[in-house]
């Protein structure tokens, strides 16, 4: 592959800091880009100002300016990309494949996620409510890169789910389809909490006529009760001074060798050295690594 074809992408939401899960993350996907040459963005996903941590989004670029983990060009921030969504939206609706839906919380109970469909085929006005897009009764599969292959049926696992919420805010799920695209990105490496997205993902490529990425997706750290590394269990930055040994610990996290003269290194040669080494046949092929695991 040559460094013109490949585009990666780091994809934070500035809810909290990063943590280690996020590090192991946005390492992996660096190291995927710069081992090949290839090109690696910053997009903040700042679509949920009600969930932002203050100081998140500085605090963020922060850290991986002091982890040596330098991105090109501009970051692109979500929230300036109102237009383009509202668009695609509005063009879903028009459609039919996307209708609005009243339904409340409590109605929702008792159906373990997956929308029924209840409004469905009420023809609610496009601002009474959420808008959901309608999935088909098909299953989406595809090879992810470290958990092989990956598959869920739409209808039956996740039903129609929310592009844009009742109050106004937009979903993950399109901006982040929507957004890859804009941006070229060819490789999304990310965390396995979002496999079970993916699916999602690739249904709407293929409606909106996107090309599809290619998936990689790294073991989540968890902790010792099984939850994701968050920021309710970290609640500061990750420490500048301790960047080159934790670049070390997440790159064992990622299954890579470190020898110990590395423990001396800059977190820049730290990088540099990883990148000419990187072997992603050596990722776990697991979902999760507890925390504890790790040295
Ligand atoms: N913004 C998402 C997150 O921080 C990641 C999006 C992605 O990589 O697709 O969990
Ligand atoms: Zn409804």
């Amino acid at each position: 592959m040559n460094h013109k074809s490949y585009v990666g992408r780091f994809a934070p939401t500035p809810s909290g800091f990063l943590h280690f899960g996020s590090l192991v993350a946005a390492l992996a996907s660096w190291l995927d880009a710069r081992a090949v040459g290839g090109q690696w963005l910053l997009r903040m996903e700042d679509i949920d100002p009600p969930r932002e941590a203050p100081g998140a989004q500085a605090a963020i670029l922060h850290t991986l300016e002091n982890y040596g983990l330098e991105w090109d060009g501009e970051v692109v921030y979500q929230s300036l990309r109102h237009e383009a969504y509202d668009e695609v939206i509005e063009r879903l609706f028009r459609q039919g494949l996307a209708y609005a839906c009243t339904c409340s919380r409590k109605q929702l109970e008792g159906y373990n996620g997956i929308y029924p469909g209840l409004c469905r085929n009420l023809g609610h006005a496009r601002d009474e409510g959420a808008i959901r897009l309608r999935v088909p009764e098909l299953t989406y599969r595809f090879e992810d890169r470290v958990q092989g292959l990956f598959e869920q049926h739409l209808g039956r696992e996740v039903g129609d789910f929310v592009i844009r919420r009742r109050d106004r805010l937009y979903a993950y799920q399109l901006a982040v389809v929507l957004d890859d695209a804009w941006q070229g990105v060819t490789d999304i490496v990310r965390g396995a909490d979002l496999l079970d997205n993916t699916p999602r993902q690739l249904y709407l490529q293929e409606l909106l006529g996107l090309s599809q990425p290619r998936y990689l997706h790294v073991p989540l750290i968890t902790q010792p009760d099984g939850h994701k590394l968050g920021k309710s269990y970290r609640s500061a930055p990750l420490p500048t001074e301790q960047a080159t040994p934790l670049l070390l610990r997440a790159l064992r996290a990622l299954g890579q060798t470190t020898d110990t003269a590395m423990e001396q290194a800059r977190p820049t040669e730290v990088l540099a050295h990883a990148a000419r080494h990187w072997n992603p046949e050596a990722i776990p092929r697991r979902r999760s690594v507890p925390e504890a695991d790790l040295h």
